[in-house]
């Protein structure tokens, strides 16, 4: 991740990834061309490095020459583009190959074309590194482009944010949302999770989901989703991840604007974490910690059949359910361990105390974080 003036931006396009494309253009070009020598012209400033990097790649003679047109205005392209320096040579008749870094909106492209209305060229071809087809609103061909982008404002290889990011190799896509707090409460039934969430959630302003309290109501209000999961839930097995990562992307999508999230019963799969990173990653966010309440078996049974007596809970009144729930934990759910272990984000803590004691020691966690 980069800082640039006030904002964030995230690695998007490798440098690799765009001398490919580069190089692709210009034996396209080159192609295409036969026996001609054209004129390649950079729309300055962002241009200067594609023209650069293409020119060198393209492999047989050319001329070069640039334009210099001001477009953007921080991260918003303007309507209003202005010429600065415009052609110096005399085109008549040449075959003439626009290079641009970037077509968005299109409106430097109306220009591009405005200027060479009056040049009397042999033909006029439109080649461009990026390409944002969701933003495009004009109707002319692009004849040669390097990358379909999504419409999001990059930074890198010549494009700057108000001034900077120019000078970067590669191209780096502005995040949307920032500093989210998002935390796994992990812990095998019974652990406390949900309790401690409760006081979590108010102290640092996240939104709480337990994957076991969607489902929970779900079955309540009888829908389809609710039906399913009972199946499974009555015997204490896992929903399947298929249907369970549906149902947590959305709930995570109904809480577009929040501060962060605290995850309770999710992830509980190899699949599911995998599953979590990504949808994470799509908002410009990460898991910070997977915090892990740590008890004792026997405990855990005695408490699930203590919270079996008021809970109305199925799964919570058999011993023999409660026992597999925490067997599936062990079997599935716990190699989880190792997969936050693995990127420095577990912290484990101890689960047995009073209520107030445990709050205490997961703050302390998070404070830190
Ligand atoms: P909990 O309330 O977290 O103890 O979950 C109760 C039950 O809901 C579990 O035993 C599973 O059947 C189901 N469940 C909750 N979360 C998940 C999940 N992440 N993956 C699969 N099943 C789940």
């Amino acid at each position: 991740m980069i800082k640039l003036h006030d904002k964030y931006f995230k690695p998007f396009i490798s440098a690799q990834e765009i001398d490919d494309a580069i190089g692709k253009m210009a034996n396209d070009i080159a192609a295409d061309m036969g026996d001609e020598i054209p004129v390649f012209v950079g729309i300055l400033n962002g241009s200067f490095m594609v023209v650069s990097d293409f020119v060198k790649k393209y492999p047989k003679p050319c001329e070069v020459t640039f334009i210099k047109l001001a477009s953007y205005e921080g991260v918003k392209s303007t309507e209003d583009i202005q010429r600065l320096i415009g052609l110096t040579q005399d085109l008549t008749d040449r075959t003439v190959v626009i290079l641009e870094d970037i077509i968005d909106s299109g409106n430097t492209l109306s220009e591009v074309h405005r200027i060479f209305k009056n040049e009397n060229v042999k033909s006029l071809k439109i080649a461009t590194l990026f390409y944002k087809p969701e933003a495009y609103k004009k109707d002319y061909k692009l004849h040669y482009v390097g990358i379909k982008i999504p419409n999001k404002f990059i930074v890198g290889f010549g494009l700057d944010y108000d001034g900077l990011g120019r000078d970067i190799p590669e191209v780096y896509q502005i995040m949307t949302t920032q500093h989210m707090t998002n935390l796994v409460l992990f812990g095998p039934p019974g652990a406390g999770k949900g309790t401690q969430a409760e006081f979590l959630k108010k102290k640092y302003n996240l939104i709480h989901i337990s994957t076991g309290d969607v489902f929970r109501y779900n079955i309540k209000n009888e829908t389809a989703l609710g039906t399913l999961a009972k199946s499974y839930m009555d015997k204490g097995e896992l929903v399947p991840d298929e249907v369970t990562i549906k149902m947590l992307n959305a709930e995570v999508d109904k809480n577009a604007d929040a501060n962060g999230f605290i995850f309770d019963g999710f992830p509980r799969t190899d699949a599911q974490a995998k599953a979590l990173d990504e949808l994470m990653e799509s908002k410009d966010s990460s898991i910070n910690a997977m915090i892990a309440l740590e008890v004792d078996d026997e405990v855990l049974v005695g408490r699930l059949l203590e919270r079996g007596k008021t809970s109305g809970r199925a799964d919570d009144a058999d011993e023999s359910i409660i026992r597999n729930r925490i067997t599936e934990y062990y079997n599935k759910t716990a190699i989880l361990k190792d997969y936050y272990s693995a990127q420095n984000k577990y912290y484990g803590v101890d689960g047995v105390g009073s209520i107030e004691e445990i709050t205490v020691r997961l703050g302390a966690v998070i404070d830190a974080l």
